[in-house]
């Protein structure tokens, strides 16, 4: 860790010590959502890309952090672009922002739903001849053109146009017509891996299609592909992760810091002796004298069974001012034990254990779990108390 960055941590620490002292005695758990740093960390992306501009993509609930608070913290920001999954998510984007914002919906047109699409004004992303087929009808029977943006398939095999649907497209000239296509779009498969051949070459089939589209402004790059540099940038990026302040790529950091974390209650400790074991299964063997601290927080909680430790491993880790501190045996749903033998000060009913944090990083609790930061957000349960800081300037 820089020098930098272990000033900002310091400054989260500083804030989530001021928000856990606000939670309700009763929380078990608290999350610390910084809607301040995740609008920075949208200005520092911008500014990484500019001239290009820069969307917000808020899918999933804003990554799990909230989009009823997300969103309008973007908008402030100056954010007009907005990326979501579902026509769902989309209505609720729309009504967090105003006119002047643009939300594009990446599931595209479900079957059968243009009308409902068209009638909330959102532009889907088309991703088949099939897909734009269907919104170009909707358009002619509002005897209008209709905004969306088309997906090309460059490699990924998602969603997105094969070359083929891309041809039909073309060669259909009413259908063409009746789309307003205000973006060309494709997904890199591999940009968390700046050595990887497949970027540029996803990059070269992409310029190739092109010429068979009306011309609109092209989008390539997520939070890792826009990390590759201005020839994957484009018109237009599309960062997700990135905003609330994840690493997509290990290779490449982006000049984002951290916007979430969450504590968890010690509910027991206790001493334990060698001979014992801990949790379901007994899968942990108690070695030497062993101090326990048994934790409110469990997989139902976001903190993955997969973070499990048997006797000699170390999977999960919490952290109390500052130092680690790794499960012991199994998670179960709404509990996890840690090892607390080392801590200083000594542990005691009612503290607060670092869960993601300052010492713990996404990236580190999506390891431990055989996963990424980004299924560490989307699962974040639902009982922990929140706390948002900043956001609400009017
Ligand atoms: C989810 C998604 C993004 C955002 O990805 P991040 O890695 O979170 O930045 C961008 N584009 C598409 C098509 C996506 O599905």
């Amino acid at each position: 860790m820089n020098q930098e960055g272990s000033q900002q941590d310091i400054m989260t620490n500083d804030a989530a010590t001021t928000a856990l002292a606000s939670a309700p005695a009763h929380a078990t758990g608290v999350i610390v959502i910084d809607l301040d740093r995740i609008a920075a960390n949208w200005l520092a992306l911008r500014e990484h890309v500019a001239p290009t501009s820069c969307a917000a993509v808020v899918k999933a609930d804003a990554y799990g952090l909230g989009a009823a608070r997300v969103i309008p913290a973007l908008y402030r920001a100056g954010c007009r672009t907005y990326f979501v999954a579902t026509l769902d998510e989309a209505v609720e984007a729309r009504a967090l922002t105003g006119p002047d914002a643009i939300i594009f919906m990446l599931d595209g047109i479900v079957a059968g739903s243009a009308p409902e699409v068209a009638e909330a004004g959102i532009w889907p992303v088309l991703s088949s001849f099939a897909e734009a087929y269907e919104w170009a009808s909707e358009a002619t029977r509002r005897d209008t053109r209709l905004p969306c943006a088309l997906h090309l398939d460059t490699g990924l095999n998602r969603l997105g146009m094969p070359a083929s649907d891309l041809h039909a497209l073309a060669a259909n000239m009413h259908a063409l017509d009746k789309l307003d296509v205000r973006l060309v779009m494709s997904h890199l498969a591999c940009a968390d891996d700046p050595g990887h051949p497949k970027n540029a070459q996803q990059r070269e089939i992409f310029e190739q299609l092109f010429p068979l589209l009306p011309s609109a402004p092209a989008s390539l790059a997520a939070s890792d592909g826009l990390m590759l540099g201005k020839p994957y940038h484009y018109g237009l990026v599309r960062p997700g992760y990135a905003l609330y302040g994840g690493q997509a790529s290990s290779a490449n950091r982006a000049p984002v810091e951290p916007v979430v974390s969450a504590y968890a209650r010690v509910l027991q400790v206790r001493d334990s002796a060698p001979g014992h074991t801990v949790g379901y299964s007994a899968t942990y063997q108690i070695a030497g004298v062993t101090r326990l601290a048994t934790l409110a927080c469990g997989y139902a909680d976001g903190f993955f069974r997969h973070a499990s430790a048997a006797t000699g491993q170390i999977n999960g880790q919490v952290a109390f001012a500052g130092t680690r501190s790794p499960v012991v045996g199994r998670v179960s749903m709404d509990l996890i034990t840690v090892d607390v033998t080392a801590i200083e000060p000594e542990v005691v009913r009612g503290a607060w254990a670092e869960i993601i944090g300052p010492v713990i990083s996404l990236e580190d609790m999506g390891n431990a779990a055989g996963t990424i930061g980004y299924e560490v957000l989307t699962a974040l349960g639902k009982r922990f108390h929140r706390v948002y800081l900043g956001g609400d300037k009017d």
